[in-house]
């Protein structure tokens, strides 16, 4: 039996021990005034390499990767960039702000990747780019998006701002994008408080993306403004990368546990897609429609918190910012309704573990 009396909140988030890590960025820099701009540059190489990717570039957040993205591809006023409407305001205010049109496409049923049909019934003769977005770093069906975007000629975009380490058919996802962007905020699985890096298939695309984040290397030909990451924020981001895989691993040890204890209960874990290995940057539970929002509140008073609650999820067009933009997306829209995130991070005790499985059988739907 769950004990109510018990308030405490599980964190959803992973927190590291920051003066630990600190003092060992410290040392790394420490040795004889090194020049502290090498720091970036041994980070972006560590990144192309944990990554699996050949360029890679820091910036100085997972918005302003957005950005230097669809500045890069050429995307301005009178263009459209198609994206689901069950991503965050993050990934959208980008495309506004650089005067573009943002276009909302319908997900697939079981996911929250773009559905084919409403893709190819929503591009147009002014598409300039296609993004998807992995939420809560679940993989999504990448290969046929990719297939599908580049018949159409359209860079495919990966805000892959949840999903360091996501895996699908073997592959980190941002070898199925164009241009791969990836935020290191503090409430991501690679943090460094605030922080973002960009990951590219193509030398020239990855160095036109360097020269936007860097006033366009002041030569005064092409346009750019400052998004670089400081090197402070790379020392800790190169540390921290050290330590990621067996976070991940931690993640993923932590979703099994919690699985395997929901095979006979009336919720469950949402099936990741075949192939797909999901960082667990969160556990999403799949919950019936009509009685999720009871379940999220019943999870919620027991002290587990939730992503969908936290953010106020809903499709992006029924934010007054994106109203004007709005396209109803109706299987989106069922998605975010029927899913919760569960925290699965490896700060998580044992206790914690137990205490959420308890709290998700207690549930009544
Ligand atoms: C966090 C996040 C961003 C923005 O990243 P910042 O580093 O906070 O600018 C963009 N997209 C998604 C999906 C995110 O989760």
């Amino acid at each position: 039996m769950l004990d109510v009396a018990r308030t405490r909140i599980i964190s959803d988030k992973y927190k590291q021990s920051i003066v630990g890590d600190l003092d060992a960025c410290l040392r790394a820099l420490d040795p004889s005034g090194r020049d502290i701009s090498d720091i970036g540059a041994t980070y972006e190489a560590e990144l192309a390499r944990w990554f699996d990717m050949p360029h890679a570039l820091a910036v100085s957040s997972g918005g302003a990767a957005l950005t230097t993205a669809f500045a890069t591809l050429g995307v301005g006023p009178g263009d459209e960039v198609v994206l689901p409407p069950s991503c965050p305001l993050c990934t959208v205010y980008p495309i506004i702000q650089l005067g573009a049109t943002p276009v909302f496409c319908d997900t697939e049923s079981d996911g929250f990747g773009l559905d084919a049909a409403a893709l190819a019934a929503v591009i147009t003769a002014r598409t300039r780019a296609i993004v998807e977005v992995p939420m809560w770093g679940y993989p999504t069906r990448l290969g046929a998006l990719r297939d599908a975007a580049h018949r159409h000629g359209i860079p495919l975009v990966l805000d892959l701002a949840h999903a360091h380490g996501s895996k699908l058919d073997g592959l980190h996802l941002a070898a199925y994008g164009d241009v791969s962007c990836y935020s290191t905020h503090e409430r991501k699985p690679l943090a460094t408080g605030e922080g973002g890096f960009m990951l590219f298939r193509d030398a020239e695309t990855a160095r036109r993306a360097r020269a936007f984040t860097r006033f366009g290397e002041l030569d005064g030909r092409t346009f750019g403004i400052n998004h670089k990451l400081s090197p402070v924020q790379a020392s800790l981001g190169l540390h921290r990368l050290g330590h990621l895989a067996e976070q991940i691993a931690r993640r993923r040890a932590n979703a099994s546990f919690i699985t395997e204890r929901l095979t006979d209960a009336a919720i469950h874990p949402l099936a990741p897609l075949p192939g797909a290995e999901p960082n667990y940057y969160f556990l999403l539970l799949a919950l019936p429609e009509a009685e999720s929002r009871s379940v999220i509140d019943q999870l919620d008073r027991s002290g587990v918190p939730s992503d969908i609650k936290r953010y106020g999820c809903k499709p992006l067009y029924e934010f007054a910012q994106c109203a004007e933009y709005r396209r109803d997306c109706p299987q989106a829209d069922r998605m975010l309704r029927t899913v919760t995130t569960v925290p699965v991070h490896p700060g998580l005790t044992q206790d914690d573990l137990d205490h959420i499985v308890a709290s998700i059988r207690a549930c009544r739907p």
